[in-house]
């Protein structure tokens, strides 16, 4: 007696909860733990179907259960134990953690239920959990926005190395004109000045014939120094990005007409320019300065290039939507070594001799040709001629 006294206060005074079911799984007794938890009175559940104390699906599920155990005696939770979720009174539902034994007890079953709440430690796993889910982001997000500054700083470093490799390729661009120009002008220059010297003994003898001449001639030199001048002006303007073609219509053979027949006056003796337009179209979009440019150094160079009684053809075509344009010449050609530096700023091949020139010509006309999305090829052999082609999208 004394002892059934004593596990009577074990029981109702135990700080986890504890429940008896019968065979049928309804619910013999339930200590004042229990009732706690589970927010019910002894009186409210006693008798009832322990199921009333689960959500789904364990609530519709545990008739089974307890069923299968009896038929099969394979337990899941009895003398296992597991981790479940309860259903209080006010409907909410919480996880403990369960352990069932089975008593023999006057000659019938009964299961025992030891409930340990597990709330607090639930909560406090998901607090860490959410700790550390916090954390990854945080890191995360560190991480992302110290990559960005490194992307920045290495987007800062290439555009400064860039500017600076423009400015070194600008003042390496200057540093070779001062030393063309000198070359360049001297020249014309000094046969300037020689005409002018000349013109002061004509005019004191009244020699009109050969001051006439002499006029021409120094007519001549500055139209050189001034097309000089004009060329590296349009590569600075190149350069600095300030040329943009401006595209109109025109007539390509009327066009090509006009070059030919101021290209003619600066032709030498015999040095005939026979010009063809192949293909029934004949209008042309382009920006039509930059183009007269760039055929107005092809041709100036065969002109320069080639010898005295030689042809010189031009051609123009529309054909696959493209315009071509091809400058054939039977000059000196470019040697094979030289051909790979040939539209390099201030370039001249070695077999030019005494020919005057700067070496901007063709640098400035491919430049002029990618502005208009065109290309330019060429095809050269030494003292067998020279044939340059640029072509354009129409
Ligand atoms: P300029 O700036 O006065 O035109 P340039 O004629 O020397 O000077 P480019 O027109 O750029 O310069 O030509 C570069 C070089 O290419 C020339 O110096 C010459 O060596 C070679 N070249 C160009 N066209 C021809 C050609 N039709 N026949 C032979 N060589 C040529
Ligand atoms: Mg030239």
């Amino acid at each position: 007696m004394e002892s059934a006294a004593l596990l009577k206060a074990i029981i109702e005074n135990a700080i986890d909860g504890i429940i008896t079911i019968d065979e049928r799984g309804h619910i013999e007794s339930i200590n004042p733990a229990a009732c706690a938890l589970f927010q019910y009175t002894p009186g409210e559940v006693i008798g009832k179907n322990i199921s009333v104390l689960m959500p789904s699906p364990d609530r519709e599920n545990h008739d089974g259960y307890l069923a299968r155990y009896q038929r099969t005696g394979d337990a899941h939770i009895i003398g296992i134990g597991r981790e479940v979720r309860g259903l209080k009174k006010d409907g909410s539902v919480f996880p403990f953690r369960l352990g069932v034994s089975q008593v023999q007890y006057s000659g019938r079953i009964i299961y025992n239920g030891f409930i340990h709440d597990l709330t607090r430690e639930k909560d406090a796993e998901e607090k860490l959990r959410g700790y550390a889910a916090k954390l990854e982001e945080l890191v995360e997000e560190r991480t992302s926005s110290l990559k960005e500054t490194v992307l920045a700083l290495q987007a800062a470093k290439e555009e400064v190395s860039l500017s600076l490799e423009k400015e070194k390729e600008l003042s390496q661009l200057k540093s070779r004109f001062v030393s063309m120009a000198s070359h360049e002008f001297r020249t014309p220059l000094s046969a300037i000045q020689l005409s002018a010297v000349l013109i002061e003994k004509y005019s004191a003898q009244k020699d009109n014939e050969n001051i006439a001449k002499h006029i021409a001639k120094i007519k001549n030199a500055v139209r050189n120094l001034t097309s000089i001048l004009n060329d590296f002006l349009s590569l600075e303007k190149l350069e600095a990005g300030k040329v943009e073609p401006v595209y109109a219509e025109f007539d390509i053979v009327k066009f090509a007409e006009d070059i030919i027949e101021e290209m003619q006056m600066v032709a030498k003796q015999n040095q005939l320019i026979v010009y063809e337009h192949t293909g029934t179209e004949s209008l042309a979009k382009l920006d039509q300065a930059l183009l007269k440019n760039c055929i107005i150094n092809l041709i100036g160079n065969a002109i320069k290039y080639s010898g005295e009684n030689t042809f010189i053809e031009f051609n123009t075509e529309i054909a696959d939507k493209q315009l071509f344009v091809t400058v054939k010449d039977n000059g000196i050609g470019i040697p094979e070594n030289d051909q790979k530096h040939l539209f390099e700023a201030f370039f001249r091949a070695h077999n030019t001799g005494n020919i005057p020139g700067t070496g901007l010509g063709l640098n400035i006309v491919t430049r002029y040709t990618n502005l208009m999305n065109g290309k330019i090829k060429f095809q050269s052999k030494v003292n067998k001629g020279t044939s340059f082609t640029i072509s354009f999208p129409q």
